[in-house]
């Protein structure tokens, strides 16, 4: 009988669930809405449901499930096993022990990002690394890190909050609350924001005709403008990519990467936002740190999530 680890990624508006194997095979996947209202219950509720139609479906017997990983937005308190998720409904919720009642079998939980770490690092583009930063360029800039083979979650699981690294003094306000955070820059929200001052300060430019046309302007409409010869839509990328490039030498001269993965959706960009986040990110770090380390695209996409989570739960039951 196949042994089966269950990985759980509840986002801001859908869950991800897979059952994965012990090589990092995922045998089954599939999403649900997150459903925000009431308390916070619904979530765990769905997901149960969800589970156990899976299990059928799929003729699955329980002995087979070694337990259940789950990554989670916001703080994680690893001591109570709560979390702290204002945006889906919980206030230090117990999703350890709610999720254990249920299935019956032992669950760890992890912030998102750090999750999304362990998966590239296992089956993506982190190749088993000792040492690996990942930094996801999404509606916001999340970060997870492994230092000395082992995740790092510091005194109160905030860590590795790398989209809240200041990088401007006055810049514009960050959804912390605070000025000037990397992910008001880094972000797609963040290039998008740089564009629209662009329709402001220079109407003719072609940012600008093709917000007006659309109503709407994408990081995905930015990348492709520079390629056909844009200048403002360029100046976007390089200043964008010159800022992300200070702050990931500066996290790099802390924990001397190996890896630095870029994930997110601004990472299906590709090379034509690694290549200048390369050549920068070389040209201003220490020679003892870039020399040893290589910036790549992560490989997992929307799996990463899952599969760290699965990761975890095979690590902790020593099942490899
Ligand atoms: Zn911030």
């Amino acid at each position: 009988m196949k042994k089966l680890l269950i990985g759980i990624d509840i986002g801001g508006t859908t869950i991800k669930i897979g059952f994965i194997d012990t090589l990092g095979e995922i045998i089954h996947k599939w999403e649900i809405p997150t459903q925000k209202d009431g308390s916070g219950d619904k979530i765990v509720q769905d997901i149960k449901k969800s589970i156990v139609e899976s299990k059928v479906t799929l003729a699955l017997e329980n002995g087979q499930f070694l337990g259940i990983g789950i990554g989670a937005p916001g703080v994680i308190n690893h001591k109570t096993g709560t979390v702290h998720a204002v945006n889906i409904g919980w206030t230090n919720y117990p999703l350890k022990e709610k999720i254990e009642e249920i299935f019956n079998l032992p669950v760890w939980i992890e912030n998102d990002a750090n999750m999304a770490v362990l998966g590239e690092n296992w089956r993506g583009a982190g190749n088993g690394e000792e040492n690996v930063m990942l930094i996801t360029l999404g509606t916001g800039v999340g970060g997870g890190v492994i230092a000395n083979g082992h995740l790092l979650r510091g005194e109160s699981g905030a860590a590795s909050e790398i989209g809240h690294v200041i990088v401007k003094q006055d810049g514009i306000t960050c959804n912390c609350g605070r000025k000037g955070c990397l992910e008001t820059i880094a972000s797609a929200t963040g290039m998008v924001h740089q564009a629209k001052e662009i329709v402001k300060s220079h109407p003719e430019s072609r940012v600008a005709q093709l917000y007006r046309g659309n109503q709407t302007i994408s990081v995905k409409d930015i990348f492709n403008l520079a390629k056909n010869g844009d200048e403002h839509s360029q100046q976007i990328i390089d200043y964008t990519t010159t800022v992300l490039a200070f702050a990931l030498q500066n996290m790099a001269t802390i924990i001397n990467p190996s890896r630095i993965l870029i994930g997110g959706g601004v990472s299906n960009a590709g090379d034509a936002l690694l290549n200048p986040l390369k050549e920068k990110f070389m040209s201003i770090a220490l020679p003892e740190i870039s020399q040893t380390c290589e910036l790549k695209i992560a490989a997992l996409g929307n799996d990463a999530g899952i599969m760290g989570a699965a990761y975890v739960v095979l690590s902790e039951t020593n099942e490899n």
